[in-house]
């Protein structure tokens, strides 16, 4: 493999000879709870890389901007193009559901949000990921104004294309986490993985969740496992 650029809790990504590219390997790694649990579920790079390049493909059709190149088949590995990331995660929620209903238990679990809502959060585990309100981004100078309007307006539409996507395959989208980075020009595009880690999904006719909340409710090793494999199944095919 070449020269590390850096190492997260489920990611590699490496240098390549084009200075405007880089690999990212997905590790077998899992983690929850801010990386208080942690363990290593064998196949679950693949599963993840190759969700993730199906998902980055659907984006790409649907006009929004990733950071993907190519999913390498032999491994679990994407090419992707290089960016600068922005420390923050994106969040957006289409049912009530996770830190939302603590935040907000008002609501039920599984309502319907009145519309697709947007949050912002700080990407710093130490401080548990602090929300961010907008004016927050700037402040911080983690992006302009007019980048904050133009990530609510790619998430919506990621929103859009992932939601039509996955309800052909009889599952709802039921919130999801991205994140975004510039390009060498300064562009704005979405980056980093697009895999049951970072999604809610259910089941339309038995609510069953197709994601890693299988991993924080506790369930074992073996019934996550399951859980990415059918995913992978029923997204990929
Ligand atoms: P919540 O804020 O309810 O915990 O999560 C909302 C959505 O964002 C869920 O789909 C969850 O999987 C995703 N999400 C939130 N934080 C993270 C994170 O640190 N890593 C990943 N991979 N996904 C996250």
């Amino acid at each position: 493999m070449p020269e590390k650029i850096s190492e997260g809790k489920t990611k590699i990504i490496y240098k390549t000879p084009d200075k405007d590219e880089v690999l990212i390997e997905f590790k077998d790694d899992i983690t929850a709870l801010d990386g208080e649990k942690h363990d290593i579920l064998p196949g679950k790079g693949e599963i993840n890389a190759t969700i993730s390049a199906k998902l980055f493909e659907e984006l790409e059709r649907g006009d929004v901007p990733t950071h993907f190149i190519s999913l390498d088949p032999s491994k679990p590995v994407m090419r992707a193009k290089r960016l600068e990331m922005i420390p923050i995660e994106v969040v957006c929620r289409n049912l009530a559901a996770g830190h939302f209903l603590q935040r907000f238990p008002m609501f039920t679990k599984g309502e319907k949000l009145r519309m697709p809502i947007v949050e912002f959060f700080l990407k710093n585990d130490e401080l548990h990921d602090p929300m961010l309100v907008e004016d927050h981004l700037p402040l911080l100078a983690l992006a302009s104004g007019e980048e904050v309007q133009k990530m609510k307006e790619i998430t919506r539409r990621v929103n859009a294309v992932l939601s039509d996507f996955f309800q052909k395959i009889e599952l709802t989208l039921v919130d999801f986490k991205i994140e975004f980075g510039r390009d060498s020009a300064g562009e704005l595009m979405v980056g980093d993985e697009l895999n049951c880690d970072s999604m809610r999904l259910w089941e339309i006719d038995t609510g069953e969740a197709f994601d890693k909340d299988v991993y924080r409710k506790g369930g074992s090793l073996d019934q996550v496992k399951d859980i990415y494999v059918k995913s992978l199944r029923r997204i990929v095919g």
